[in-house]
């Protein structure tokens, strides 16, 4: 018993890290896209910081993750400690665990909350531990606090200025990402789009890079909402997309990803490479954007602040502040948008989320998506934005398997949704990938069908649609805006424009 009360629980605490050891120090991160790890990369350097983007998660890292951790975490968890662990452990063997102890520190999102995300540092100190590594120093950016400059002799300075470049950096990578799912699918040099990709996301790196390093609060507040470093970044981003030629009347089903925040966003071993799966089963994705998570994130605040409203003190002042905040953060979205020809989607308006998904899930509910990947499904569902919504899930996930209830009653309400719900365990790409299929092969025929009933509504065969888009080469370019004419897929949407109808 005494034992039991000598080793009680403790937070996570590191060793200090501070302001005069930075120069010799390199901070550690990961978890998101490519293109925002690159673009967070610039930024750590902007602000003085050596940087380094861990390397490509593996399934080695899950095992790893498992073995060195707790082993009924989410298969996130596992993933993500794996990854730094295999990262240290090799540094560990070519430098000394002392060494790395002092040459390294992790950065990583964190929240208190109902879902594991609240422990993950627990589960890379227990992993660090198993590894010999306990002095290694970790640094969580919490969700809710994200102004953690106070300590002024910090290593890692989370300031406004430092974030305020981070949100810009994460809509420039969503909208560069979003263009390039849209153009892929009908390119006709293969790789034409990836490498647009590369160089456009370089633009938006050097961009960061030559930030100003620092800036006092109200006039990094100004800075980011007055500059156009990165709008002028954008545009040059654009000019990478300008010569990709394109042949949009392939027909293809439109494919939504939702799903618990990491896996719906990675793009590799993490979700058995889904994105890259459909894309190459013929299927045009719609990834999910990180921008929609954080707009999300701002309602949630925004609800919780209105059940304080005449109990705390500036409670409405804190709503109208934060409502200010989302606003502007959306208007920022859009401006980005708009340097790629506004062909990047732009977010879904939160209130018509939280409408949608309320007879089914309880919005106050958080931790995960909350009632998000229920809204975004109905959403994509019902404006005809997708004929199949994949929904990836973490194994070992408590607010995704709440999710996963409630969508039973939508597709109680819905049956004529096409939802594949994907349980990513990261080891059973077969049994995961097969169940994606044979929903994907309904959406194949639904594809076809509507684009029939294009070709039927604009009055055109398909090869009378071929000769038209030649008559008309814009809708084949890289930065014409395919209207939605009542269809969903893109090749019946460009028919119907050609015949000048509507579905
Ligand atoms: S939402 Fe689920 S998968 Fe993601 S960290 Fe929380 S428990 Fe893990």
């Amino acid at each position: 018993m005494s034992r039991i009360l000598e080793e009680s629980y403790r937070a996570y605490e590191p060793r200090p890290f501070t302001a005069d050891q930075r120069k010799d120090v390199t901070l550690l991160f990961g978890g998101v896209t490519w293109r925002a790890e690159k673009l967070l990369e610039g930024l750590f350097k902007s602000a003085g910081y050596n940087a380094q983007r861990l390397p490509d998660v593996t399934v080695e890292d899950l095992y790893l993750g498992r073995e060195l951790a707790d082993v009924g975490q989410c298969c996130p968890t596992a993933f993500t400690t794996g990854n730094l662990s295999s990262f240290l452990r090799n540094e560990a063997e070519a430098i000394g665990a002392d060494e790395v102890a002092e040459k390294y520190v992790y950065v990583t999102a964190g929240a208190c909350g109902a879902c594991r995300f609240g422990q993950y540092h627990q589960s890379y100190e227990l992993a660090l531990k198993n590894l010999g590594l306990e002095a290694f120093r970790m640094f969580l950016v919490q969700q809710h606090e994200i102004d953690q400059s106070k300590c002024k002799d910090a290593g890692l300075q989370t300031d406004i200025h430092l974030l305020l470049s981070t949100a810009l950096g994460m809509m420039a990578a969503d909208a560069i990402q979003d263009l390039e799912y849209q153009l892929r699918p009908y390119e006709l040099e293969q790789g034409a789009t990836n490498r647009a990709a590369q160089k456009a996301v370089s633009e938006i790196y050097d961009a960061m890079l030559s930030r100003p390093k620092q800036m006092p609060k109200w006039g990094s507040v100004l800075w980011h909402s007055t500059t156009r470093r990165f709008l002028k970044a954008m545009r040059r981003a654009r000019d990478h997309f300008e010569d990709i030629q394109l042949d949009r009347l392939r027909v293809k089903p439109m494919v939504k990803i939702t799903g618990e925040f990491y896996l719906a966003t990675a793009e590799g071993v993490q979700n058995y490479n889904m994105h890259k799966w459909l894309e190459g089963e013929g299927a045009e994705v719609q990834p999910a954007p990180m921008v929609v998570w954080f707009d999300y994130l701002m309602r949630y605040g925004g609800q919780k602040l209105k059940l304080g409203f005449g109990i705390k003190d500036k409670a409405r002042q804190n709503y109208a502040l934060l409502k200010l905040g989302q606003r502007f953060f959306r208007f920022k979205y859009d401006q980005m948008r708009r340097m790629l020809g506004g062909v990047p989607r732009p977010m879904p308006d939160q209130d018509k989320l939280r409408k949608l998904a309320a007879p089914f899930f309880d919005n106050m509910i958080n931790g995960g998506e909350g009632d998000l990947l229920i809204a975004k499904a109905i959403w994509a569902h019902t404006q005809r934005k997708a004929h199949m919504i994949c929904e990836l899930s973490p194994y070992g996930c408590l607010p995704n398997t709440m999710s996963i209830g409630a969508m039973a009653a939508v597709q109680g309400r819905y049956p004529d949704m096409l939802y594949a719900p994907i349980e990513v365990k990261g080891d059973s790409d077969v049994h995961a990938l097969s169940r994606c299929q044979m929903v994907l092969a309904d959406a194949k025929i639904r594809a076809q069908e509507e684009f029939e009933s294009a070709l039927a509504a604009a009055g055109l065969t398909a090869d009378e649609a071929r000769r038209r888009a030649k008559e008309h080469p814009k809708v084949n370019t890289p930065f014409w805006k395919v209207p939605h004419r009542g269809a969903v897929g893109t090749a019946s949407n460009v028919v119907l424009e050609l015949g000048n109808a509507t579905l």
